[in-house]
């Protein structure tokens, strides 16, 4: 019950589920980042040449949100505090800097300082995936 999210507000977020982040979601971390780096790279050799400064940092900043954009769309945030799992606004996301943990198996997790919105603390809220809704679709064919 608790972990009905609401206010994030998209369309068709119930009760969602998040689990921890696998190898191949760092593989798709890796995946939208090379888009993000060819949005820069086409920013700098083809509209900054053309169009000079203003437009060059302007597409930087468009692609950056973008990638902000499709990297908190599949992720929330586990307060550590409490353990619920929230998500963030891109804004929020934007302009806030992301660390690296170590687990104590050795492996790495992501995580912000970030204020829970359920019990206010400010806390490493580690990030985690969120598990898609499209891995359990409705009304299939055997319904
Ligand atoms: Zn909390």
């Amino acid at each position: 019950m608790g972990d009905v999210l609401r206010w994030c507000g998209a369309k068709g977020v119930g009760v969602a589920r998040y689990v921890d982040r696998d190898r191949h979601d760092w593989l798709g971390t890796v995946g939208k980042l090379a888009v993000f780096v060819g949005i820069v790279l086409v920013a700098l050799l083809v509209v900054y040449p053309e169009r000079g400064f203003l437009p060059t940092f302007l597409l930087i900043l468009a692609g950056l949100w973008t990638y902000v954009s499709l990297m908190a769309h599949h992720s929330g945030y586990v307060c550590t505090s409490c353990h619920k799992v929230f998500r963030v606004p891109t804004p929020v996301n934007f302009f806030s800097t992301s660390s690296v943990g170590k687990n104590a198996d050795g492996t790495y997790y992501s995580y912000k300082l970030l204020t829970c919105p359920h019990c206010a603390q400010r806390t490493k809220a580690r990030l985690v995936k969120r598990a898609a809704a499209t891995a359990t679709p409705r009304g299939g064919p055997r319904s």
